[in-house]
């Protein structure tokens, strides 16, 4: 039996992330300053202090400047878009991210709405949406276009392959379905709703899960020879032992005696998460001094 190969998303991170380092050096050079990413985070959900945390690391790792702003659970809505503006008018800040969810009190469309979408990194914004499905220049989810990155890698040129996206999230799915498009995929997106998801899946040679359900995604549904980007994050507790471990949307262990490649999880997409955020922030930076972005990113 053959076995797939699995896609390594740490070192394609890594090497990407090392671009982005010779790009923002190169940016110095040109105008004298750094590109800079504001992160906003609102209360104190663990995850998201140590996602933030993370971020600011990488940030400064790659030579940029990482601006972190805390806020608590309490905040109203209207201080949470005054700082945003304020973000928008600062000049040393390129790209603005608001760590999601916010407490529910405030209405998270308005605030990704009042980011400037040319500092929009996360590429949220309706502006930025709406230039990504009408073939405009766009700053582009970064989950999505990490995993872009990694197909195009594996796979070369994706044009007429079958791609089927489960899940249909502004976040991943619709995005992913729109970059495959524009990569000339003949394109599905599953959902909640989809009736024989088992067989919509089987004819993909190209497979997205985001759907955050555990290896909901079976081996026997994947065509022989697909590639299988598993995006899914969640955390199941293992029965021997008690511990927990994370698993992705697929399964894994039996899909590999089907693909001709697959990501794994931990180790695929999410390292690409951060590695994409300094790519569009340093894009973003290009654009907002009038130079045209680094080749290769
Ligand atoms: P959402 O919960 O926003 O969306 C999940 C999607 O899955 C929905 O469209 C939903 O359909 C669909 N779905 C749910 N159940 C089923 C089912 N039984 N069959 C088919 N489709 C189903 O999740 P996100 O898109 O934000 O995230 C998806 C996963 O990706 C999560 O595990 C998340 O943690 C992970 N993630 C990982 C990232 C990374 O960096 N690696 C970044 C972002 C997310 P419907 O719309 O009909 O409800």
């Amino acid at each position: 039996m053959t076995i797939g190969k699995i896609i390594d998303g740490k070192a394609f991170a890594a090497t990407l992330r090392d671009k982005v380092a010779d790009g923002v050096g190169a940016f110095v050079e040109a105008t004298g300053r750094k590109p800079g990413l504001a992160v906003v985070l609102v209360g104190e959900d663990p995850a998201s202090s140590v996602y933030v945390r993370s971020k600011g690391k990488m940030t400064a790792a790659a030579g940029m400047e990482s601006f972190e702003f805390k806020r608590p659970d309490s905040i109203g809505e209207e201080d949470l878009l005054d700082l945003i503006e304020e973000l928008n008018q600062d000049d040393r800040v390129d790209g603005i991210l608001v760590q999601l969810p916010l407490p529910r009190h405030i209405d998270e469309a308005a605030v990704i709405g009042a980011i400037d979408p040319a500092k929009d990194v996360d590429g949220f914004h309706v502006v930025n949406s709406g230039r990504l499905a009408t073939g405009q220049e766009a700053l582009v989810p970064c989950t999505p276009l990490g995993c872009i990155m990694l197909l195009k890698d594996e796979l070369g040129d994706l044009s007429g392959l079958e791609a089927v996206v489960v899940g249909r999230s502004n976040i991943v799915g619709k995005p992913m379905a729109q970059l495959l498009l524009a990569e000339s995929a003949t394109v599905t997106i599953a959902h909640s709703r989809t009736r024989d998801l088992a067989s919509v899946v089987h004819r993909a040679d190209i497979v997205v899960a985001a759907v955050g359900r555990a290896e909901m995604v079976k081996g026997e549904w994947i065509k022989p020879g697909a590639t299988v980007i598993d995006v899914g994050i969640n955390r199941v507790s293992d029965t021997e032992d008690g511990k927990s471990r994370i698993v992705g949307d697929v399964a894994t262990a039996e899909a590999l005696a089907h693909v001709r490649a697959i990501t794994p999880v931990p180790g695929g997409v999410g390292p690409m998460t951060i590695a994409v955020l300094l790519r569009n922030t340093l894009v973003a930076a290009h654009a907002r001094a009038g130079l045209t972005k680094p080749a290769g990113l």
